[in-house]
């Protein structure tokens, strides 16, 4: 029997009243009430190995027997290998470890101000972000995505961040100024409607950065860590940040996130400017060490574009057979949304109810993310499921 105890818990948050999941195996998940569900939403691109993969248990089960937490006023060499790994795979040189997204965008903000205030420059404090962006929760994040409805309420006066719409570059060319640090954007918009950069905005955007001696940040919390098919988003523009944010499919659903610095950044945040109590903690990083296995895997990135353009393509067919309820198809790797011409709300329940998992986000799309490993035979049940809903709100 299904208990209501949600009445202890804030109301933010409205699951579904009586769907709970018991366990998962790859990309299903099973109900209390016995149902198998399809996962394409991966807890928010959080699973991108699929629940209970035997190489992440085995090593969190191995960590878990030996140390759990020390802080990091001692050492950590877990932390040390996965920061060692992630720098060799990428343009940065150091690394500080959080525990969420949030945090992560949080210390990369910190770090853009630091290195402006280490070279003499006090004055440039103020942050460019853009329309439709999404960068976490906490107050500062809040106030640089610049959504006017997580900002209300919660934002009593200037933050220091400045918005400009995507997509424009001579509303970044205007914005700039000299107060101006750094400019912060996600290469692939994610919850504000799946939105891959064009890669001549990007390179325009890289170029005037560092005509102004400025930092760019990008904050690939959801489309980094292999969601593109590329270790990072970035790399498939082939335009590199000064810093970036990571976190969600880093510990394949245990909690870490990362701040990916240059070393011209990272060096100015010396003892005392920064810290977390268990961020990088021994369980933490053997976990994303694990992760870092699995995508260093010579198949993996490869199959997420094979998948990926699999997906796309069986769902650009849906949009021809289904023209009154698909508007387009977008996004890049596994990373993939269906911008839709009925409610995207309904659409995500009438998926739920036949048994796939997918999410809404904003401009009225739903988004599919599934496992970076998963099977073919998942991705077509998942497209018959997609055409079957719409036969039927169609019929
Ligand atoms: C989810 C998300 C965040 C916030 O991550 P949390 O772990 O929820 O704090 C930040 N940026 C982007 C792009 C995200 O998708």
């Amino acid at each position: 029997m299904v208990i209501d105890s949600r009445d202890a818990l804030w109301p933010n948050y409205n699951p579904p009243r009586d769907l709970i999941f018991t366990h998962g195996k790859g990309c299903e998940l099973f109900s209390e009430q016995g149902d198998v569900y399809l996962d394409f939403l991966s807890g928010i691109a959080v699973t991108s190995f699929g629940h209970a993969h035997p190489h992440l248990i085995a090593a969190l089960n191995e960590q878990a027997g030996q140390l759990w937490h020390v802080s990091n006023l001692f050492r950590i060499p877990a932390a040390e290998r996965l920061a060692q790994r992630l720098v060799k795979e990428s343009f940065a040189d150091n690394i500080f470890f959080a525990n969420s997204g949030a945090e992560a965008v949080e210390a990369g903000l910190k770090a853009m101000r630091s290195y402006h205030a280490t070279n003499g420059n006090p004055e440039r404090t103020r942050i460019i972000g853009f329309d439709n962006s999404f960068h976490g929760r906490t107050i500062t994040t809040v106030a640089a995505a610049g959504n006017k409805s997580h900002m209300q309420n919660f934002i009593p006066s200037d933050q220091g961040f400045d918005h400009i719409e995507w997509g424009n570059i001579g509303s970044l060319r205007d914005a700039i100024n000299s107060s101006t640090a750094g400019v912060l954007l996600e290469p692939i918009q994610g919850e504000g409607g799946i939105r891959p950069a064009s890669k001549k905005y990007l390179v325009e955007i890289r170029k005037l950065c560092d005509k102004e001696g400025i930092l760019l940040m990008f904050d690939e919390v959801q489309c980094g860590v292999g969601r593109s098919g590329h270790l990072f988003a970035h790399q498939h523009y082939e335009v590199f940040p000064d810093v970036m944010a990571l976190a969600k499919g880093l510990g394949g659903g245990f909690p870490i996130g990362a701040c990916l610095t240059s070393n011209a950044v990272g060096e100015t945040m010396v003892v005392g400017t920064h810290g977390s109590t268990f961020g990088g903690n021994p369980l933490a990083a053997a976990v994303g060490n694990a992760v870092m296995d699995l995508l260093l895997d010579e198949e993996c990135l490869a199959g997420v574009i094979r998948k990926g353009e699999y997906l796309y393509g069986r769902l650009s067919s849906l949009q021809s057979k289904y023209p009154n309820a698909i508007e387009s198809i977008h996004g890049l790797g596994l990373m993939i949304g269906i911008k839709c011409k009925i409610s995207n709300t309904d659409f995500v329940s009438a998926l739920r109810d036949r048994g796939l998992l997918a999410g809404e986000c904003g401009s009225n799309m739903v988004r599919l993310l599934p496992p970076l490993n998963i099977e073919d035979a998942y991705l077509d049940k998942a497209v018959s499921i997609v055409d079957s809903v719409l036969e039927n709100i169609r019929g």
